[in-house]
């Protein structure tokens, strides 16, 4: 934040392509990071490492070549055995602080335990964690580790304990409040398959690297509050943060790799950062015609995106 050097970051997880929605979100962190003078890191987020195909970073990395969007240093991957090593130590401190605990509890566990509590705690699809294991495993055995997700830690012998409402402010949609505690419940950070949690990761490597501002697609907006809770808990810098509009595909659905997004079409670089720029609600003028080289398209983008933030053009 305010003070520290603009440090901003495209985080893909190599589990398809780069697509027109995801270069959208590279094209915006990339062109704040150029707006403010700041440098842009990319980090490939393959800690879900059955997800991610052989190749798939590799590829990544050669679409953003392609475009112009070139890292100001070298990629980091989740995956390598230094950054495991980082979010071990985030979880011993958060375990030895009491603020996270072990599950033993499977997917049937959870969704029995919500059907005794009547049912219907989901989000987003997913079963909100009713607590059960707050309490101690009752002697089975521990799959996973989950962050208690409450404002303070239940007093000795209870299970309950005030809920948590998180407050942050976007930079694009504005101030955001989300209760913790009953819209997400205690999350996991390392899951029972002995990978780590998406959560867990982003917010030890956006601090490890110093991430001044986080610039992705609007899908991630409601994590947000997680990371915000995992910041506070282990004394991390808050990011600015700010979420892009969503590229809807034909069905109207959120263009993505899960529902068969097509690989960009890198035959017309230029072309693409232009309609990408265009999904921004960028004006480019004359650069946006075909026959334009991909640095005209970008030099064009940054000074759109610098004249929509009242920033000096640089
Ligand atoms: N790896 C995440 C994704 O590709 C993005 C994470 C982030 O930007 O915080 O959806």
């Amino acid at each position: 934040m305010s003070g520290r050097p603009y440090r901003g970051r495209f985080a893909p997880s190599p589990t398809g392509p780069l697509h027109e929605g995801s270069l959208v979100a590279a094209l915006a962190s990339w062109l704040d990071a150029r707006a403010h003078g700041g440098q842009w890191l990319v980090r490939i987020e393959d800690v879900d490492r059955p997800r991610c195909p052989p190749g798939m970073d590799t590829l990544i990395l050669s679409q953003l070549q392609d475009v112009g969007l070139q890292p100001d240093e070298p990629p980091v991957w989740q995956s390598a055995a230094a950054q495991e090593a980082r979010y071990a130590q985030a979880l011993a401190s958060l375990v030895a602080q009491h603020w996270a605990y072990p599950c033993a509890c499977s997917r049937k566990d959870i969704a029995q335990a919500i059907e005794a509590l009547g049912g219907a705690r989901e989000r987003h699809g997913e079963l909100v964690y009713p607590g059960t294991c707050r309490c101690g495993l009752q002697g089975r055995e521990a799959r996973a580790w989950r962050l208690l997700s409450t404002a303070m830690q239940p007093a000795t012998g209870a299970c309950e304990a005030p809920d948590l409402v998180l407050s942050w402010v976007d930079r694009r949609l504005g101030a955001q409040e989300q209760n913790l505690t009953r819209e997400v419940g205690d999350f996991v950070l390392l899951r029972a398959d002995g990978l780590w949690a998406y959560q867990l990761a982003v917010v030890v490597d956006d601090a490890w690297q110093g991430i001044t501002d986080v610039v992705r697609g609007e899908d991630l907006a409601d994590n947000t509050p997680r990371q915000v809770r995992l910041q506070q808990l282990l004394g991390a810098p808050h990011p600015r943060y700010l979420h892009t509009p969503l590229v809807l595909g034909d069905n109207g659905e959120k263009l993505s790799k899960q529902n068969g997004a097509q690989a960009l079409d890198l035959s017309d670089p230029a072309g693409a950062l232009g309609r990408a720029a265009e999904r921004l609600g960028l004006r480019l003028g004359d650069a946006s015609g075909q026959h334009h080289s991909v640095s005209d398209v970008l030099g064009a983008a940054v000074a759109a995106w610098q004249e929509r933030l009242g920033l000096p053009r640089g």
